[in-house]
């Protein structure tokens, strides 16, 4: 399994492909404009890369700009935690907010859940549950390869934000804690925002997380 980055839209979003045997998971993807999704679009036809889900960390504006353009382009729903519906629901009008465009989202394909164990090639991810920053966040763990993608949860040398709806900061840390720092140190962290980071070079270092 082969990790792509992309950063788009006015909130520099990170865009992840998950992919193996030719087949593509999107994750969070957030392309905001017709240069964004070709540079998307070519990166997949050009590596010959079929996508074949669209899976959400959480369903923040920022994370689901793209949602649209995925079901039109590739005829694929977006996948998320339950508790993040009313996110997804409230994204369009949350963008008006922010002064950005966004196409409404279709509605999801199905749920995912904790402990889910997702499948591509021969390897396979975990669902970590992390609340705090969103409701329904959750968190994409490939034990073979000992990485994660953690949306807004962690980033190097910060954490998600807890002001918006639906965000607690003790959950936050409690998530934190016990599910991220749980894997070990090695464990690479492909952030929502920002460059990769270890969870060692963050229990170390992350002046947000005590204790
Ligand atoms: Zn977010
Ligand atoms: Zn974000």
């Amino acid at each position: 399994m082969h990790v792509q980055k992309f950063t788009f839209n006015p909130f520099q979003e990170n865009t992840y492909v998950l992919h193996a045997d030719g087949e593509g998971m999107l994750i969070d993807p957030g392309c905001s404009n017709q240069n964004e999704e070709r540079e998307l679009e070519h990166w997949l036809r050009d590596h010959g890369i079929r996508p074949v889900r669209v899976l959400l960390t959480h369903a923040h504006v920022d994370h689901v700009m793209g949602c649209a353009w995925a079901k039109k382009r590739y005829g694929l729903s977006p996948e998320l935690h339950a508790k993040d519906l009313p996110v997804l629901e409230h994204a369009a009008a949350s963008a008006a907010m922010f002064g950005v465009a966004c196409a409404s989202p279709p509605a999801p394909a199905r749920f995912i859940e904790e402990g889910e164990v997702i499948p591509l090639g021969d390897e396979h991810l975990d669902v970590l549950f992390v609340p705090g920053h969103a409701p329904g966040h959750i968190a994409f763990y490939n034990p073979k390869r000992h990485f994660i993608l953690s949306g807004d949860v962690l980033f190097q040398r910060s954490i998600g934000r807890t002001d918006l709806p639906g965000g607690d900061m003790d959950t936050l840390l409690e998530s934190i804690r016990t599910q991220l720092y749980a894997l070990g140190d090695e464990v690479v962290v492909y952030c929502g925002h920002g460059p990769e980071t270890t969870i060692g070079e963050e229990r170390r270092g992350n002046p947000f997380v005590r204790g």
